[in-house]
């Protein structure tokens, strides 16, 4: 936990508009990118595993729970270093395409995980679709620990807040 996370720690403040984006603040938006990309992912890897073709908006909820949770435990992997490195390239680097590129990596995403999925019926239990389901019942009582997780809580929290009740 040593290249992201600092720079998390030190950069985050206060959303303050006109404020140009300094280096902290666009290595944490790529890796919010990245966390949500992730989070698109195993949504649409869970209605997969629970005998659905199409993710819904309670299967992007639960993921992004799951993601806020877990993705920045990751960070310290070489893999996923890389890919917050390359999103942040993609975002600010370059006049690449932001939106094209990012459709395809999506794309790109879901046709691997196609091909390496098991088809099950009901309700899965393996372990990934274990772990989401504790994260969406565990997530109010989830006390972040530093600020990059406060963070990830509270804008997870507004965004799951638009879409209908779990449950109905
Ligand atoms: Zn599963």
């Amino acid at each position: 936990m040593d290249q992201i996370p600092e720079t998390l720690k030190t950069g985050l403040s206060a959303d303050a508009p006109d404020v140009q984006l300094d280096a902290t603040k666009k290595r944490l938006l790529a890796t919010v990118t990245v966390m949500t990309q992730k989070a698109g992912c195993m949504a649409f890897q869970y209605a997969l595993h629970n005998g659905r073709s199409q993710e819904d908006h309670l299967d992007v909820c639960m993921a992004l729970k799951h993601q806020a949770r877990t993705f920045l435990q990751t960070v310290d992997q070489p893999d996923v270093v890389e890919d917050i490195l390359e999103m942040e390239e993609l975002m600010y680097g370059s006049d690449t395409d932001m939106s094209d590129m990012s459709d395809t990596a999506q794309s790109e995403f879901r046709r691997e995980f196609l091909q390496t999925q098991k088809f099950e019926g009901g309700t899965c239990v393996c372990d990934e679709c274990v772990e989401m389901r504790n994260a969406v019942a565990t997530w109010d009582d989830w006390a972040p620990e530093d600020e990059a997780e406060t963070y990830l809580k509270q804008r997870v929290t507004s965004a799951v807040s638009i879409l209908p009740e779990e449950g109905g």
